[in-house]
């Protein structure tokens, strides 16, 4: 048998259902957006265009591909080359994107997943939203639409049920975006004078490290306040580690001609669903390594001969699989296909 066909086949069966049961995301304004698309590499090719809905639904039927992603950007000129000055670039949607590197207690290779690091992305969403998306940006939940990658991550959009809002938050400079990540960044915070956003957020973790926070809360000049202290380098320390929690695409919400994966396709080195969530209390009883899964490939199982020398483990909806697993079900063999694991499948 195949690998490769039948891989493939499992692709086609899921964007039948998806289309089918109108999951798959048709991006708003579809004709001004640029598509994108790989199969064994991230992106083959981009600078792809639909005219309408049915034309775009057809070609994903037609080529169930592995990766599948759409602009930000609303363009004139969606399939022309040549980068963002040829394109006619007028609106742009914002979205974050977390995609986090594997953790300390992760005791695999960079490039593999496992229930801690998946835990990580998760924790950064939910500190993303509950400490600068909603205190400080002034959103609320339904303002925010959040996404699992696929992967290691979450995009998080940003779409105000407001339409003015939204109108323009969309119509943002390059400079206006930058400005956003660079203020979670805490890039542009001046110990001379600190904001309440971070201000807030800082006391609160100085507090977690027993350091004295009175002076703080009356002082705008932080700087006086830490030179003077015994332990600034460990103050010091603590704002820039804060600084850091976040493992942010800055791309994402930077480049004009940015594609992010299509909502409801799925992540061709996971085989998982890009999946949308619906508000805070479901990102946070979320657990990828079931809930991302889609069912019908749990009902199809697969004999196999792993061959591959690196010692590996990937536990799918309860499922534990490893180099001397002889029986695979379907999600578990798009994840194995996806990470370059040599196996035959046999029958
Ligand atoms: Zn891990």
């Amino acid at each position: 048998m195949n690998t490769f066909v039948e891989v493939q086949k499992l692709y086609r069966e899921y964007y039948n259902f998806a289309i089918k049961n109108n999951i798959l995301e048709i991006p708003e304004g579809i004709e001004y957006r640029e598509f994108g698309y790989g199969y064994l590499k991230k992106v083959d090719n981009r600078n792809l265009s639909f005219k309408n809905e049915g034309e775009y639904k057809d070609w994903v039927l037609k080529n169930a591909p592995m990766h599948f992603y759409k602009s930000l950007a609303y363009m004139l000129y969606p399939n022309k080359s040549g980068g963002a000055a040829k394109k006619g670039i007028f609106r742009r949607e914002l979205a974050f994107d977390i995609d986090v590197h594997k953790t300390k207690k992760c005791k695999h290779d960079e490039d593999w997943i496992c229930k801690n690091c998946l835990e990580e992305a998760k924790n950064q969403a939910i500190y993303l939203i509950e400490e600068f998306l909603i205190p400080d940006f002034g959103l609320n939940e339904e303002d925010l639409k959040i996404v699992f990658s696929g992967n290691r991550g979450y995009h998080i959009y940003i779409k105000p049920k407001d339409e003015n809002i939204r109108d323009i938050i969309e119509k943002f400079s390059k400079e206006d975006r930058r400005f956003l990540m660079d203020y979670i960044m805490g890039k542009n915070l001046y110990l001379e004078s600190v904001g309440s956003g971070w201000r807030r957020r800082l006391i609160k973790e100085f507090k977690k490290a027993g350091i004295g926070i009175k002076q703080f809360e009356k002082e705008k000049n932080w700087k006086k306040i830490i030179e003077k202290r015994k332990n600034k380098d460990k103050i010091y320390n603590i704002i820039e580690k804060t600084k850091n929690k976040l493992e942010l695409d800055e791309k994402v919400m930077d480049d004009d001609i940015r594609l992010l994966r299509v909502i409801n396709s799925l992540h061709g080195y996971t085989g998982f669903v890009v999946k949308p969530l619906n508000g805070l209390d479901e990102l946070k009883r979320f657990n990828p390594l079931k809930d991302a899964i889609f069912k019908e490939f749990e009902n199809k199982v697969y004999e196999v001969n792993i061959f591959d020398d690196r010692k590996f483990e990937i536990e799918i909806c309860g499922k534990k699989y490893n180099n001397k697993s002889k029986k695979i079900t379907g999600s578990a063999l798009l994840y194995l296909f996806g990470h370059n694991i040599k196996f035959e499948l046999l029958q």
